[in-house]
């Protein structure tokens, strides 16, 4: 068997330790007979299942008795349509464009009432997080969104917007669980598991509970009403019951690694070996400004396509997978996610090394 260091930007690398124990029980779970893929979500075995998923990532997260978790389907792409039709009372919203994904929020949110742009990274790639600090909120919003970590430009927010008192919605997809966040700053924290929690097929969604109510846009579709979700603990219809199983397993890999206190300074370590090299390479160089840095996902640049390409081909020939930045942006990107050892961001600025000191003379 040969692993790769997996440097995707999702669906991503997992905790190796989370896949052995998950192989172990394909046949057999727990004495059931069968696989968690071939039971009932209506059974008590698997009740158990979603349940300690739950308590586990209450634990983890410190989430306040006020808040619902919910597992849900559709991807991140569908909660983009979730947020209006269950909090647009006034159709009315602000939105911060800051990439691709916090832009594909804002035009769906167009499609159920008036989405204000409040600040936007455009002018400048989106590599940098705008001033969030004084912006033109009016009093009719029904809430504040935004895109915390940006999975494709590799930035994140260090400091949540001054939201005037409304109700932040935040798109965590790509920076869930990597490091402890206050939850109660939040109205909904959501994002898709298959970038930094385990396989693709659910997006957890963490909810005020006075958010999760009957009153809803016309033509909400009922498996899209929060509360209709909540009321049925996530089993309304049957969920993504592989998906969930794993994220649990994630869970408890995470709790044993010391909670996301742990995980906040493994993943500060990790990004530190990688851009502290970039800001001292001759050859390569990061596309986001210092201040914005994401610590999970990192884009970077030789400055020539050509040389980019035959970077990634190389890295790919010696064991560094999806280095390609972006299909929008080109050039490489590097997703360190937890589940990324260290060992992976040290072998592959050794790589980078090599690369740099063979093709420098070439060029010279
Ligand atoms: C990947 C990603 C999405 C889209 O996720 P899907 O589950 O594929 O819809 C949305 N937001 C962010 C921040 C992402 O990284």
């Amino acid at each position: 068997m040969k692993r790769v260091y997996n440097f995707s930007a999702g669906p991503a690398v997992l905790p190796e330790e989370v896949l052995k124990e998950a192989a172990d029980e394909m046949m057999d779970y727990k004495g059931s007979g069968m696989s968690v893929m071939e039971m009932s979500h209506r059974s008590k075995v698997y009740d158990n299942i979603i349940k300690e998923a739950e308590a586990d990532l209450r634990e983890l997260m410190n989430i306040p008795d006020n808040y619902k978790v919910l597992f849900l389907q559709g991807g991140a792409s569908q909660f983009f349509a979730e947020v209006p039709m269950n909090m647009m009372k006034n159709k009315k919203a602000g939105y911060i464009v800051t990439g691709q994904w916090a832009k594909k929020a804002y035009q769906e949110a167009k499609i159920f009432g008036e989405a204000v742009e409040l600040a936007s990274s455009a002018d400048k790639t989106f590599s940098y997080i705008p001033d969030c600090s004084d912006l033109a909120i009016t009093d009719d919003m029904d809430y504040v969104y935004i895109c915390e970590n940006n999975t494709i430009y590799g930035t994140k927010y260090k400091e949540l917007p001054n939201t005037k008192g409304k109700d932040l919605v935040a798109d965590v997809s790509s920076c869930f669980l990597s490091e402890p966040v206050d939850v109660s700053k939040y109205a909904v924290i959501y994002g898709g598991v298959q970038k930094n929690v385990g396989p693709a097929g659910c997006v957890i969604a963490i909810i005020r509970e006075d958010l999760i109510t009957d009153e809803v846009l016309p033509g909400t579709p009922t498996m899209l009403k929060w509360k209709v979700q909540a009321d049925a603990d996530s089993l309304y219809n049957t969920p993504p019951c592989y998906t969930i199983y794993i994220c649990g397993k994630v869970f408890k890999w995470l709790k044993k690694m010391g909670g996301l206190e742990a995980m906040k300074k493994l993943n500060e370590k990790k990004a530190a070996i990688l851009y502290d090299y970039l800001d001292e390479s001759k050859l390569f160089k990061g596309t986001v400004e210092k201040e914005s840095r994401s610590l999970m996902n990192v884009p970077f640049v030789t400055g020539n396509e050509e040389l980019d390409a035959k970077f990634v081909k190389e890295a790919k020939e010696a064991g560094f997978e999806n280095l390609k930045g972006h299909r929008t942006v080109g050039g490489m990107r590097a997703s360190i996610y937890n589940a990324m050892p260290i060992e992976g961001v040290e072998a592959l600025v050794k790589f980078m090394k090599e690369f740099e000191s063979k093709n420098l003379k070439e060029n010279a």
